[in-house]
């Protein structure tokens, strides 16, 4: 059999663009840097899939360990289709119609097999739909009997309690009968890939709203390199949609905007720093979101706070949820005295424990707690009282009215320079606040090295690069409270 041409995720790539299939089979060295999110999920989604094994136990493990096995492992699943005594397979290699897949879990179920993808996500989307269509294409390709085909994801309601569940951890939905259905449509989608692939040049088209959907796709450095500055696609203040259409219709630049399109001071705001290339605010509305801050407690100090979080798929402590975050360390400056600490937290009753403790002395000690972003401190002091019930001297409800967070400010305060884009970063605003590169490691990267940090001495040195973080979240606080001041 000739080397296959497409595998789950290519084809899955292919449904989003064409273009996208192209680049990266033929001009991989045009792909973006994989960013550390994006890292961090593909992690997340191997870790689960290993997991969900457990729930067919003893099975026989396929996974080729390089494409130079990808033969090997095909041939060895066919055998151990018709060796009656193998009744579970782990990643069982298929191919048909050059498309090669690897199948999470293969069990036999009589004369026939059950098929299970498994995701590591809370809900099924569209695309694992696709994915599970391909797969059951492929299998009956092979002649594989199936008497089901099964998704398998995370239960969001589902609470850790000692010990873990699987049977209650993940949900399983059949969805064979949607995969038979989309038999047909998917051999189409094969050739028209397959043709795609043999053309010599990349096919001509054109970026759009799927650049984005259903995933971020990772040639946008590629094809968006040659978008001006001034460029309508930068307006994130009106809809997408609309700047496609725009695009389409020949309104290209800001230039081009007709002024009846402008709806509002927001977008007025975003077209004024993209022209002039300089941050643009609205003073009202950045004094409105900081007078929101009781200013009748009767407390005086003032302390920055950046605190990491962790957030499991799985969960593992004592009343715990799937993707419910658990504070992993965090790092204060008394903006007074400039005295900064830095703590990390167990991964356990303890921890959340230690946390609700220092929380307490910092939100009953100070008037006013600066933050990048309030929702993580809200959400995780909020899951930390589910879990531990009454744990806080203040009510939680009660924090949002002494903290502010530098990501709600640039929001509310309808912030805009050109560097701020659509994701939050803390490094962007620093350079768009202040022209200076401030290079703070990226927290995702802070929290990996926590997760595997081995020894006292290795957690030292990450609490170290956490620590730079508090002092640049007050410097953007007194540089936006300038900026209200300057109208
Ligand atoms: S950036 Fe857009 S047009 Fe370019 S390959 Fe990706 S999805 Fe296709």
């Amino acid at each position: 059999m000739s080397k296959h041409l497409l595998s789950k995720s290519t084809f899955i790539r292919s449904q989003q663009c064409q273009k996208s299939l192209y680049l990266h089979k033929k001009r991989p060295f045009l792909r973006d840097k994989l960013s550390a999110v994006q890292l961090a999920k593909f992690r997340r989604g191997t870790g689960v899939g290993v997991l969900a094994r457990e729930l067919f136990p003893g099975g026989i493990d396929m996974s080729p360990r390089s494409p130079s096995q990808y033969e090997q492992k095909r041939n060895e699943t066919a055998e151990a289709l018709s060796n009656h005594e193998i009744n579970v397979l782990y990643e069982a290699v298929f191919q048909f119609d050059d498309v090669l897949i690897m199948l999470d879990i293969l069990v036999r179920d009589g004369d026939n097999w059950v098929a299970y993808e498994v995701k590591s996500s809370r809900s099924l989307s569209e695309t694992y739909m696709k994915d599970a269509a391909l797969q059951h294409y492929v299998l009956n390709g092979c002649n594989v009997k199936l008497s089901d085909f099964v998704l398998v994801y995370i239960n969001s309601d589902y609470v850790f309690n000692y010990e873990l569940d699987l049977n209650q951890l993940f949900i399983k939905r059949s969805v064979l009968t949607e995969s038979e259905l989309q038999a047909e449509t998917i051999g189409h989608q094969i050739t028209l890939s397959k043709l795609t692939l043999e053309l010599s040049n990349s096919p001509q088209l054109s970026i759009g709203i799927h650049c984005n959907k259903p995933y971020p796709c990772d040639f946008i450095g590629h094809c968006w390199k040659n978008i001006p500055s001034n460029s309508i696609l930068h307006l994130t203040t009106f809809d997408e949609d609309l700047r496609f259409k725009l695009i389409n219709q020949g309104i290209n630049t800001i230039d081009d905007l007709p002024k009846e399109m402008i709806q509002n001071e927001c977008q007025q705001l975003q077209i004024e720093a993209l022209t002039i290339n300089e941050i643009t605010y609205n003073a009202n509305k950045i004094k409105v979101y900081l007078n929101s801050i009781n200013s009748t407690l009767k407390k005086q100090g003032s302390v920055s706070l950046k605190l990491l979080v962790h957030r499991p798929a799985v969960p593992f402590i004592y009343l715990t949820q799937p993707y419910q975050l658990l504070p992993l360390a965090l790092s204060i400056r008394n903006n007074d005295t400039n005295a900064t600490e830095s703590i990390s937290f167990t991964l356990d009753l303890k921890g959340l424990e230690d946390f609700s403790k220092i929380m307490n002395t910092i939100f009953n000690e100070n008037n006013l707690v600066i933050t990048d972003d309030t929702d993580i401190i809200m959400e995780t002091l909020f899951n930390v009282q589910s879990i531990l019930s009454a744990s806080f001297s203040f009510s939680p409800e009660s924090a949002k009215e002494q903290l502010i967070g530098i990501h709600q400010l640039i929001n509310e305060g309808q912030v805009f320079h050109p560097v701020l884009r659509n994701d939050w970063n803390m490094n962007d605003t620093i350079l768009a606040l202040t022209g200076k590169n401030n290079s703070l490691k990226e927290e995702v990267y802070l929290i990996n090295d926590l997760l595997k940090a081995d020894g006292n001495e290795e957690t030292a040195r990450i609490l170290q690069r956490l620590a730079t973080y508090p002092q640049a979240i007050f410097q953007l606080f007194e540089k936006i409270q300038q900026l209200q001041n300057m109208k």
